[in-house]
């Protein structure tokens, strides 16, 4: 054991995930259909160094929600591993998402609680979109930390991202730079 030693912690890398349309569009579609209740899904696509391609964002339908938590029969995760290993053509399960709402007066975050720290995977992409009622129109665009933010009907969602490189009581986690060039643009040009 290395102790009193300087940290020789490596510079952290930043962490991107890319959403394609299907994905976003699945995440926010979800997570508005029960709002005041918590969606959870699954993600598909392509794990690359430091980056994830996310192709389709697919909700659970037999999830118990709660008004503070989702769960998931893994019977289910099991089987839908079987159907990819069969069919895809590189596509492969990369994370789960799952939706915060608004509670009272407590606007949704995207930060992760500490049961979504303990029940996420190691290595997986974990995406949370936060449903709040919305008080004025945004465009979509990414903010300074890496969360996607923009509004859609009476909705102000904002999507944000997380990884745990291991797992434990008190895991670290590191944010996911979430982006979207289909909904933000790919290059916004300023006047
Ligand atoms: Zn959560």
């Amino acid at each position: 054991m290395v102790k009193g030693k300087k940290d020789d912690k490596r510079l952290i890398t930043p962490i991107e995930a890319y959403l394609n349309l299907p994905a976003f569009l699945g995440i926010v579609s979800s997570s508005i259909e029960v709002f005041r209740k918590e969606t959870i899904g699954y993600l598909l696509g392509f794990k690359g160094e430091n980056k994830f391609i996310v192709e389709y964002a697919i909700p659970y339908q037999a999830v118990e929600t709660g008004l503070t938590h989702a769960t998931v029969d893994m019977d289910r995760v099991a089987r839908i591993n079987e159907i990819l290993g069969k069919v895809s053509e590189g596509i492969e399960f990369i994370g789960d998402f799952h939706s915060h709402t608004q509670y009272g007066d407590a606007p949704a975050t995207v930060t992760p609680s500490s049961s979504d720290l303990m029940s996420s995977v190691p290595g997986d992409l974990n995406i949370i979109c936060a449903v709040n009622l919305k008080k004025r129109s945004v465009k979509w665009h990414e903010d300074n930390r890496g969360v996607l933010i923009g509004t859609i009907g009476s909705y102000r969602i904002i999507i944000g991202g997380f990884y745990v490189a291991k797992a434990g009581i008190g895991a670290r986690y590191q944010r996911v730079s979430i982006k979207c060039p289909s909904v933000t643009g790919l290059r916004e040009k300023k006047k």
